[in-house]
């Protein structure tokens, strides 16, 4: 299939951007283009205008900011995973990108793009949620920050306006010693994953001093565990107290089933992956 009509105008500045998108209610902004060029063709987006932001260069960029990674709205998800910065001091971001698609869709999908798009099965919207990262937009009534808590609100839906631009992804930068593991189940290497997990832990003397954990491909929205979390914090950092954390967050799962996977077997992986991410952080820790 081919897409219905649309204009194309590609910005030459954030302004003419946030113009460009007021002046047509069914106009969309194009990133990368990895998830919305397939919708295009298949019909199920059909925006009167694509405003193209891939020429604001200003966007493109990865830097510290008050203790967070930024990462703006023209970085591909290929350069942010490969900059020696979030190498250093965030490498669970660069673990997730790498099990996004194939490299041909990391080299032209962008961070910001795949959290404005909020697939539930997506790698970025739950590590987002992990690390309570920040979304800034911009929009007529000038720059909005919205919380990663608040933002995924339902299937490729946001707390986002339909006017407002995602201009950067501020992931606030774990504690020292924070260990870290990011874990997925796909039928494929290159598939969307059928369920995955973020999990970063941090101990102290044999005791977990913090820990964040979040599921996605489970729910309409990425899903964190906040009771998993608190059973975990102040106890033995074993696998024991993993296993039982992960089993408890598993059985307060309501996934559906579909042609994929069923909702028994999601819980299943969703427990054993937990367990694994748990495990595989405080590998990674450095107990103070
Ligand atoms: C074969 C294939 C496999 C894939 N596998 C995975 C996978 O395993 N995991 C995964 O997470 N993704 C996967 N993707 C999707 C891919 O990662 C996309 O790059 C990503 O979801 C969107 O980023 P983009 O920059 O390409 O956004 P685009 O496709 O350009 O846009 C996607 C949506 O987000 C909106 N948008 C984009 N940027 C902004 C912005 N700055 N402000 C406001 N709205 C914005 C657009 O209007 C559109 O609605 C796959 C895609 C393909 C084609």
């Amino acid at each position: 299939m081919k897409p219905a009509p649309f204009a194309y105008r590609r910005a030459a500045s954030l302004t003419e951007a946030v113009d460009l998108l007021a002046a047509d209610p069914d106009a969309k902004v194009i990133a990368g283009g990895q998830s919305l060029v397939p919708m295009l063709n298949m019909r199920l987006a059909r925006p009167g205008t694509l405003v193209d932001i891939g020429a604001l260069s200003a966007l493109d960029y990865v830097d510290l900011v008050d203790g967070h990674l930024e990462v703006g709205a023209t970085a591909t998800q290929a350069d942010v995973a490969a900059h020696p910065l979030v190498r250093e001091r965030l490498p669970i971001l660069a673990a997730a990108i790498s099990r996004i698609g194939h490299s041909q869709i990391r080299n032209r999908g962008t961070v910001c793009g795949s959290i404005a798009h909020h697939d539930p099965s997506a790698e970025l919207p739950a590590l987002a949620l992990a690390l309570d990262a920040r979304i800034l937009a911009y929009g007529p009534r000038g720059p909005v920050v919205h919380e990663a808590a608040s933002f995924f609100t339902g299937t490729f839906d946001t707390a986002l306006a339909p006017d407002e631009i995602v201009t950067a992804v501020q992931f606030p930068l774990p504690a020292p010693g924070t260990g870290w593991a990011f874990e997925e189940v796909a039928r494929r290497s290159g598939d969307f994953a059928l369920v995955g997990c973020a999990a970063l832990l941090r101990a102290e003397a044999g005791t977990v001093a913090e820990a964040r954990l979040a599921l996605f491909g489970v729910a309409s929205t990425p899903v964190r565990l906040p009771e998993a979390e608190a059973l975990l914090t102040g106890g033995p950092a074993t696998e024991e107290a993993f296993d039982e954390a992960a089993r408890l967050a598993a059985a307060s799962l309501t996934p559906s089933s579909d042609s994929h996977a069923s909702a028994d077997y999601r819980r299943e992986v969703a427990a054993h992956l937990l367990g694994v991410a748990l495990a595989d952080a405080l590998a990674r820790s450095t107990d103070a």
